[in-house]
């Protein structure tokens, strides 16, 4: 036999790297089942026959000592050598590689060497359950052995030098599978060769565990085909998160991980550090937003974190965030205040300049707003300023360091702030800095007027009003009306004056149009000219007809006087004097009445009547708010008003607060006139301002019903609530609400405005007991208005008798006096809660009786002062009876001194009391009754009184009307 030797292979003279020396990855991806390398005693594999294969040690490159196989039996024919290791246990695998080193000899260098000599070597398995082998079984053939592969040398080597030993290694690799038994055998069949094989290792293939993109993938074994992937699912590593899924990854036959699919990505507050293999929390000072591969970034300025793995950080005590602001910008403080600040002021208005605050809070969103005080002469605490004051370009806001402001009051000291604003001043506790400038407003001439109205005309004159301008400053002393023919030229122009608002121009061409403009003056000089208004006078054609047209306004007193009253008791001593026609008013004069007042004070603000305007839709739209419907909600009817339901409900108006409202409505159905007659109702409303009269919210006639909304008043009208709550209030309660009563009607007395239907059913009642005077629709006077006895007929128009001054009953005399009356029958009203006035009297005998000076008595309980008042505004002579301004004064006198209230008034029994004769002395003053008569004038009666028991002045005090 040939003697063969594994010896070392030439350094560097072979391909591949040798053992041990195995690619890193590549190494990591297999596992190794059995090495012959490592055997450090005989390998002690079976051979068969025992005169093939022979085990040799020899020397790896290391010259460590391996254990070897050779065979060389090139000279012998019909070679059959077998070669088998030992039971090799599977371990899961499902492909079995063996790794082969050997060297063959070249059969051409064996000198006289055989036919038969072969260079190649079979490679053969076999499975088995357990180590089941012996010396003759498996038989040694293929089938039962499953062949590989046979086995050929890439290099042979052709000689040996016993001196140098030039000696060629080859190494094969061969995979098979599937193996799917617990292990199994590799059988090396020789079958006439010269060779040596030097190591054989078994192993098979996983992909390890990895990390990548974000995601663990556990250690996965190859498939048991070289071409197979095995997918494996992977799971993101700690405080990472999936962002595509399924996280994925294939394994293929030569270990290595192929084809990802999805990743995971390290979460808000973690970073990706290691190269991606760990999520590690912001360092402290850091802060990550959002989920993703970028890094931890430091804390914007004046912001600081709390803790690690931040992921936002929180602004430093007096900074911080607008809500847009990106978390990567400085948190930020606000604005000091505006610097140098220059103001100058041209009358009433003012420039105020400064410059930017020291310090903008480092931000860019820099505004400023200009908040006004005003603190009237100087004295007492400032209050904001109204709506009126103009700023140009706008009072909040402003990104430039100035502002114009115009329409400030004469004479005024104001304080104007201004305040440095910016995104987060909202954030502060602190309020906006503010730089402060006080000023003083100049002497300016008034506004101008905005709208005249022809009060009446004729052929030759033309009567005009028109309401004081909106800013006055100052008392205006007087109004010049400047008017030209419309046909001429300004130039030819004629101005008058006038010292109230009201002028009566004269000396006209009949039908010929001129042109009006007129100005109001103060100490301060002229204002400017309104805008030019045209009015036309009569011609003489309907001059003619409207004259024809007038009826004479001739109103008798009560004829019926004679006939008198009060059978029984004999008291009336007839005096029915006759009253002669005080004056026949024209047709204007009861609608126009607030024009003519001779004592206006110059500059007022009067009251005008919506019937004045031609068309009194104009009047609406002057001095009554239009409402969106969508504005208001309905929700219950309250009660029927002349034109249709009164509804409560609420009122939301963009901006503000939703309020509780009370809604009449027109009924549909209605004439042109009936809405105008309803809305006029508004346009007076809308004129007024007072705590005491009902204030108009609105009115809404873009849609239908056409509705007029008021406050709500909880407790509804005075007379049924006094009803419904009989004897329940203090006095002082019900001086009280008196006094509001009064209060209102002085204002609307002040403003020139005459009720005529003054009366506690118009009186409404809120929550608070507050008195408010309403009702202004003037239909109910209007003769084809048919409903309510409470009005009756008169000449000229419908009139609550029980509540109307004589002189307004008999003449239609109504003024701000006759309006004292009713307001006398009012207080009776309320103090005895609610009683109709003079009972169950027909109409006439009540005019008849105070025509002959009887009044009424003081309700029960009624002390005396206030007795007195109402009697006071029972007054015949209409300038006798107090203005509302002193009965607002005597009833808070009263209110401040409870014990004037003490003193009740002496008639103060009884249901059906007498009516009090107020022209004859109290008969308290008296001893007797005899005594009493004969003062009266009576003493003829003393028998009749004697006879009919009437001996004291209990018993006269019992006498009914009757
Ligand atoms: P009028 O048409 O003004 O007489 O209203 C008819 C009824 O509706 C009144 O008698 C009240 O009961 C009720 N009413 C009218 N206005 C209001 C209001 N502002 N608040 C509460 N109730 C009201």
């Amino acid at each position: 036999m040939l003697a063969l030797s594994a010896g070392c292979p030439q350094k560097g003279g072979e391909p591949g790297t040798g053992f041990g020396r195995p690619e890193r990855h590549e190494e990591a991806a297999k596992k190794t089942l059995m090495d012959s390398t490592t055997a450090t005693a005989e390998l002690g594999w079976i051979v068969h026959p025992p005169s093939g294969w022979e085990e040799v040690s020899g020397y790896d490159e290391n010259m460590n000592t391996i254990r070897t196989y050779q065979v060389c039996n090139v000279f012998e024919s019909s070679q059959n050598n077998w070669l088998r290791t030992k039971f090799i246990r599977r371990r899961g695998a499902h492909r079995i590689h063996v790794e082969m080193k050997f060297s063959v000899r070249d059969c051409s260098s064996i000198p006289s060497v055989p036919g038969s000599c072969k260079e190649t070597f079979n490679l053969y398995y076999y499975e088995a359950d357990f180590d089941s082998a012996t010396k003759t079984f498996p038989n040694w053939m293929e089938n039962p052995w499953v062949k590989v592969d046979t086995i050929a040398a890439d290099e042979s080597f052709s000689q040996v030098d016993l001196g140098g030993r030039v000696m060629k290694i080859n190494t094969e690799v061969r995979s098979f599978g599937p193996v799917s038994r617990s292990g199994f055998y590799l059988a090396f069949q020789d079958y006439g060769g010269c060779m040596s094989l030097i190591a054989v290792r078994v192993f098979y293939r996983k992909c390890p565990r990895i990390i990548q993109n974000g995601a663990i993938f556990q250690e996965t074994l190859s498939g048991a085909e070289s071409t197979s992937l095995v997918a494996a699912r992977g799971s993101c590593i700690a405080n990472a998160e999936e962002v595509d899924v399924p996280i994925k990854l294939y394994c293929n036959g030569d270990g290595e991980w192929l084809v990802p699919i999805g990743r995971c990505m390290c979460k808000a507050g973690f970073e990706a550090v290691e190269n991606g293999t760990v999520c590690r929390g912001c360092p402290s000072g850091t802060f990550k937003a959002n989920q993703g591969d970028e890094a931890c970034t430091h804390c914007p300025i004046n912001s600081r974190t709390t803790s690690e793995g931040a992921t936002n950080c929180v602004c430093r005590n007096g900074y911080y965030r607008a809500d847009l602001d990106p978390l990567d910008m400085p948190c930020t403080t606000i604005p000091s205040a505006p610097q140098s600040v220059i103001s100058s002021v041209n009358e009433t208005s003012l420039m105020l300049e400064w410059t930017p605050p020291r310090d903008s809070g480092g931000r860019e969103d820099l505004v400023y707003n200009i908040i006004c005080k005003s603190c009237g002469s100087g004295r007492g605490a400032c209050t904001r300023c109204g709506d009126n004051v103009q700023y140009a370009p706008r009072q909040l806001g402003l990104t430039e360091p100035r502002i114009y402001i115009s329409d400030l009051l004469a004479h005024t000291q104001y304080t104007f702030e201004i305040q440095a604003v910016n995104g987060v001043t909202d954030q502060s506790p602190f309020s906006p800095q503010f730089a402060s400038v006080n000023i003083t407003t100049n002497q300016a001439a008034p506004s101008a007027v905005s709208i005249m109205h022809q009060v009446s005309r004729t052929v030759d004159s033309i009567t005009l009003s028109w309401s004081q301008p909106d800013q006055p400053n100052g008392v205006i002393l007087d109004y010049e009306l400047q008017y030209y023919e419309k046909e001429l030229s300004e130039y030819n122009a004629t101005a008058i004056k006038s010292p109230t608002n009201t002028v009566t121009v004269q000396g006209l061409k009949a039908g010929a149009i001129y042109v009006f403009q007129v100005r109001a003056r103060t100490v301060a000089g002229y204002g400017r000219y309104s805008g030019k208004m045209y009015f036309q006078t009569m011609t003489e054609a309907e001059y003619q007809t409207s004259i024809q047209e007038k009826l004479p306004l001739i109103v008798g007193s009560s004829a019926a006087g004679l006939v008198f009253l009060i059978a029984v008791v004999v008291i009336a001593i007839v005096c029915n004097r006759r009253r002669g026609f005080e004056r026949a008013d024209s047709e204007y004069t009861d609608k126009l009445q607030h024009y003519t007042s001779g004592h206006m004070t110059p500059g007022m603000k009067i009251y005008i009547d919506p019937f004045t305007y031609e068309d009194p839709n104009e009047a609406v739209r002057e001095f009554a708010k239009e409402i969106d419907i969508s504005c208001v909600k309905i929700e219950q009817v309250i009660g029927a008003g002349e034109f249709g339901e009164v509804c409560s409900g609420h009122l939301k108006l963009p901006g503000k607060r939703e309020i509780f409202v009370a809604i009449k409505t027109l009924k549909s159905g209605y004439t042109e006139k009936q809405r105008r007659d309803f809305l006029s109702e508004a346009s007076i409303m809308g004129q007024f301002d007072h705590p005491n009269v009902i204030h108009l919210e609105g009115v809404v006639t873009k849609s239908t019903p056409v509705m007029i909304i008021t406050e709500f008043m909880e407790n509804g009208s005075l007379d049924s609530f006094l009803r419904q709550n009989d004897g329940q209030f203090t006095v002082i309660q019900l001086v009280g609400m008196l006094r509001g009563i009064a209060a209102g009607m002085k204002y609307l007395a002040d403003m020139n405005y005459v009720h005529r239907d003054l009366a506690a059913r118009n009186i409404l009642v809120n929550s608070n007991l507050v008195c408010k005077v309403s009702d202004f629709g003037l239909s109910r006077f209007l003769e084809d208005d048919t409903s309510d006895p409470t009005y009756t007929s008169a000449l000229g128009g419908k009139i609550p008798i029980r509540w109307t001054a004589p002189e307004a009953i008999q003449y239609r005399k109504f003024t701000s006096a006759s309006d004292v009356w009713s307001y006398g029958i009012v207080m009776w009203e309320v103090m005895s809660y609610g009683e109709r006035p003079y009972w169950d009297m027909t109409n006439q005998d009540v005019i008849n009786a105070i025509e002959q000076d009887y009044r009424l008595p003081p309700p029960m309980d009624c002390p005396s002062a206030l007795h007195q008042l109402m009697l006071d505004c029972w007054q015949k002579d209409r300038n006798h009876r107090p203005k509302f301004g002193q009965i607002v004064n005597t009833l808070d006198k009263m209110i401040r001194n409870p014990n004037s209230l003490k003193a009740m008034a002496p008639l103060s029994s009884g249901i059906n009391l007498p009516l009090l004769d107020r022209t004859i002395p109290d008969y308290t003053s008296f001893n007797t009754v005899d005594e009493w008569l004969e003062a009266i004038k009576m003493g003829q009666y003393k028998e009749s009184f004697a006879n009919a028991g009437f001996t004291s002045f209990d018993v006269v005090s019992q006498m009914m009307m009757e």
